[in-house]
């Protein structure tokens, strides 16, 4: 007997098959069309928090990355009903699991 779930992106419930999060290709297409869009100016942004410290300090990079973290969120209660537009860190933990371990990032020379 199939699971219901809701999708992701609408919210939907729908019979959720293995590993499937959402009900239709153009659920999953708007999902990561919207991560992307929002995701590549928070790389930049980031990295340079991480990598340019200086630069980043002092144009105030940490409090633009969580400005524009707020306006996304503002833009989910308006456009989503607030349904949450992120997957939930245990779920992009599990599947890349390297990252849960600090020994192993050590190991891999990650902490630089
Ligand atoms: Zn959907």
């Amino acid at each position: 007997m199939a699971r219901l779930d809701a999708c992701l992106e609408c919210g939907e419930p729908f019979a959720r098959a293995q590993g499937r999060e959402f009900c239709t290709p153009k659920c999953r297409k708007d999902w990561n069309n919207r991560r992307m869009k929002r995701g590549a100016e928070l790389y930049d942004l980031y990295m340079a928090h991480r990598f340019e410290r200086a630069t980043a300090q002092q144009l105030r990079v940490f409090q633009a990355i969580n400005s524009m973290a707020s306006h996304f969120r503002q833009e989910d209660h308006r456009e989503r009903a607030g349904r949450q537009s992120w997957r939930r860190p245990t779920s992009v933990l599990e599947e890349r699991p390297y990252l849960r371990s600090v020994t192993t990032r050590v190991r891999m020379g990650r902490m630089g």
